[in-house]
């Protein structure tokens, strides 16, 4: 990955060279789902896969937006005037981050952009944070800003939230910025500590395999929003700043206080936690393969308690175990999106194959099958 192709592109839409091109991947969570808006933990790593952004700097305050992926007109708007992304199309994302950034402070005004990217969009992979955060990286050096990463991941999130409309946690975006090679990243999502967590499952004989069921989740809709409305509602029922202060131990009695509707989110949310402080170990102690009984229950529980998984989701995960996988779970929110997916190497083959078939027998459509393996944050590329 060279930039090249996108600075070749970039000069066709917009005439002259770009000043450069940034990179930023999407992501999986190998546990921790549902948790960054509880102020919980998570273990994402970074995708091999990118969305890249070829960009220069504007005078007169115009930003000019062109995609591979959109419809092959170049959206012309004026950085000054940007309030709400109600109305736009995919340009609401680039153009939040513009917003976010000067909501924030910062001295920074038009640009010419244009983007291409293999994250496959709306597959639980987060190719909306890897828009985000290429924008924010490439204003960041194209402005002389010299934010830390934490910081362009919340302008990140703060454009998806409250410019896109769409009200994520920091998770993906803070995976995106910060993630590192060969390693998951141990997030705090309270405070933002990091730590980079070494994750080699092919060093010890294991294949990671993310399995995009094609069905496509729409966060935007209602029930995103409505689960967090009710994390937040039992954390103000129970006095807490956050679901993340309900200590396991605490589990049995806080779920006897709480209205039935939000006993299963709390367990989920409680029980997820542990099991990122239960990955971590066992990755910190080279027991990658130990990985695997985590993430099968994690996926349980956001079938059964949380409600996010659907029958897709649900014929992978109980496909790949049946056929040799040491774990499976839905990755990402859910209702819909992919399934990542711990197999032994030699495994990896039958796996797909045997999920393929199921699929095929279901009359589902067919999955897309991606080797993972850590992959670098997000960067400069040309
Ligand atoms: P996910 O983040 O899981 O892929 P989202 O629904 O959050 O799914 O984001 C997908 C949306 O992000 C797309 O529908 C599109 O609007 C936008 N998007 C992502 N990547 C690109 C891209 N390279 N070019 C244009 N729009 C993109
Ligand atoms: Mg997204």
């Amino acid at each position: 990955m060279t930039g090249e192709a996108e600075a070749g592109a970039f000069r066709q839409v917009f005439g002259d060279p770009p000043a450069g091109v940034w990179a930023a991947p999407g992501r999986i969570n190998l546990i921790g789902e549902h948790t960054d808006y509880n102020d919980g933990f998570a273990l994402p790593m970074a995708l091999p896969h990118t969305t890249r952004v070829a960009a220069r700097r504007r005078a007169d305050g115009r930003l000019r937006l062109h995609s591979t992926r959109g419809d092959g007109r170049v959206t012309d708007l004026a950085v000054a005037d940007l309030a709400s992304g109600t109305g736009m199309d995919w340009a609401r994302y680039p153009a939040g981050v513009v917003w976010a950034l000067r909501e924030a402070g910062h001295h920074v005004g038009g640009a010419d952009l244009h983007f291409d990217s293999d994250v496959p969009a709306g597959a639980g992979l987060s190719s909306s944070a890897a828009l985000e955060c290429a924008v924010a990286l490439a204003y960041d050096e194209l402005y002389g800003l010299g934010l830390p990463g934490p910081e362009l991941a919340r302008i990140a999130q703060r454009a998806e939230n409250a410019f896109a409309g769409v009200p994520c946690g920091i998770m993906d975006q803070m995976a995106s910025v910060c993630c590192t090679e060969g390693a998951a990243l141990h997030l705090d999502s309270r405070t933002l500590a990091r730590r980079q967590v070494p994750f080699d499952p092919e060093g010890r004989g294991l294949a990671l395999l993310v399995v995009d069921t094609r069905v496509t989740h729409d966060l935007g809709d209602g029930a995103y929003a409505a689960l967090r409305a009710g994390c937040e509602q039992a954390a103000a029922l129970l006095g807490l700043t956050a679901l993340r202060d309900l200590a396991a131990h605490e589990l049995a009695s806080a779920l006897a206080e709480l209205p039935p509707e939000l006993v299963p989110l709390v367990r989920h949310v409680v029980t997820e936690d542990e099991r990122v402080a239960e990955a971590v170990g066992h990755l910190e102690a080279g027991r990658v393969g130990a990985l695997g009984p985590v993430l099968t229950a994690g996926h349980a529980s956001l079938r059964d308690d949380y409600r996010v998984s659907c029958p897709e989701a649900d014929l992978v995960v109980d496909t790949a175990l049946a056929a040799g996988a040491l774990g499976a779970r839905m990755t990402g929110g859910g209702f819909g999106g992919s399934v990542i997916v711990l197999v032994p190497a030699a495994a990896a083959d039958p796996v797909a194959a045997a999920v393929h078939a199921a699929f095929a027998a279901a009359g589902h459509r067919q999955p897309g099958v991606l080797p993972a393996a850590p992959a670098p944050g997000a960067r400069r590329i040309a």
